[in-house]
């Protein structure tokens, strides 16, 4: 029987595996493990994929979101106990970024549809506090509309995007500054390569998208101790810095995301034009809007029964996310809220195999396997 494995990272480096074996001998024979040449032409090209003026790479995509919200801060923007809205059934990360630097989450409840923030729902949240909206482009879906655009200017927030999962996607509407890529449409972004992201390292970074200069120039001395020049510390700051090695490796990735992301959508497409279970319910394929499936997430009622047929056939699966940042022992804070949709949507979910090497035809296999729960 074969097997479809949900994610084998070492099978998905595979197809580059001279190509990133040599550029890691490059970096380690060079001698120049920080602040190289990989981590200064890693931050251009990801800025021209971004649509933004500047990038700034750092250690991982938690850190990328907590130096942009403690940037805000130190540039007057936020203050403690202001409140940041973010969508409820986000990974804890995001949320873990507002509450580290001593801003309010005000979670709130996703779209059936896109599964992102309903921006319809965002006055309704709007408080004397409220400062910031947090969107997050969850699965690698773009979470953007002209509602954001509108509320976010009429009350005069900053919009954070939560890139993590949708590097090099598009929006069918503009951002802010004209561009219509993931991490350049509201006024700054958090990005991750967490080895299982679409564009992924081989270890943590992340990075941090902006037109900004400000908050460029902020982030990246709050990266580096909080010094503006070398033993001169303008604010009390980390230590957040990027290996030279992994700027090294996402370059040779970066030069083959989107060729694995046209092979994402392709799988993405097979699985949603075979899929026929009426138990077992496809996400939404978007026209005019690009995604990067980060991952393909269907919805289903008997949860366990179905991911154990699929493990019995040979298919792996994985949940994203089982328990949502409300209902984590963590936030007991948070615990008496109830948000309905998030709660059903945690206890549906299913991640099906799509990273690489996944082809169409796999799918198609699997939505076979599926078609007979
Ligand atoms: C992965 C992820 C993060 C955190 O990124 P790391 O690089 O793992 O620190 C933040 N937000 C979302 C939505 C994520 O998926």
């Amino acid at each position: 029987m074969k097997q479809y494995p949900f994610l084998d990272l070492a099978l998905a480096c595979a197809p580059y595996m001279d190509e990133l074996k040599a550029a890691a001998c490059e970096v380690i024979e060079r001698g120049r493990y920080l602040h190289g040449e990989h981590t200064r032409a890693l931050e251009q090209e990801i800025a021209a994929l971004c649509q933004t003026r500047h990038c700034v790479c750092v250690s991982n995509g938690l850190d990328a979101l907590r130096l942009i919200l403690r940037a805000y801060k130190e540039m007057g923007r936020l203050h403690d106990g202001d409140e940041v809205i973010v969508p409820a059934n986000t990974y804890v990360a995001s949320v873990l970024a507002i509450s580290d630097n001593n801003l309010k989450p005000v979670l709130c409840e996703p779209r059936e549809d896109t599964l992102n923030l309903d921006s319809r729902l965002i006055e309704g949240l709007i408080t004397p506090r409220t400062r910031a909206i947090m969107p997050v482009h969850l699965y690698g879906t773009p979470c953007w509309d002209n509602l954001i655009v509108e509320v976010a200017r009429k009350h005069g927030l900053l919009v954070i995007e939560d890139n993590a999962q949708a590097i090099g996607a598009m929006s069918d509407v503009a951002g802010f500054n004209g561009t219509h890529a993931t991490g350049g449409l509201g006024d700054a972004a958090g990005n991750s390569f967490y080895p299982t992201k679409n564009l992924g390292a081989l270890g943590d970074a992340g990075a941090i998208t902006t037109n900004d200069d400000q908050l460029a120039a902020t982030v990246r001395a709050l990266a580096n101790y909080g010094s503006d020049r070398r033993y001169h510390n303008i604010y009390q700051g980390y230590n957040c810095r990027i290996d030279e090695i992994q700027a090294a490796m996402l370059r040779v990735k970066l030069r083959h995301m989107q060729q694995e992301t046209d092979v994402r959508a392709a799988v993405a497409r097979a699985y949603s034009e075979h899929i026929s279970n009426p138990r077992v319910k496809a996400p939404v394929i978007f026209e005019g809007m690009r995604q990067v499936w980060h991952q393909f997430v269907v919805r289903v009622d008997d949860r366990e029964a179905f991911r154990a047929h699929l493990a019995e056939n040979g298919v792996g699966s994985d949940i994203h996310y089982a328990t949502p940042p409300h209902r984590q022992p963590c936030y007991s804070s948070l615990a008496d809220l109830n948000f309905p949709i998030t709660e059903r949507l945690a206890a549906q979910v299913v991640s099906l195999p799509i990273a690489p090497p996944i082809t169409p035809d796999d799918a198609r296999a699997i939505a076979g396997i599926i078609n007979r729960f």
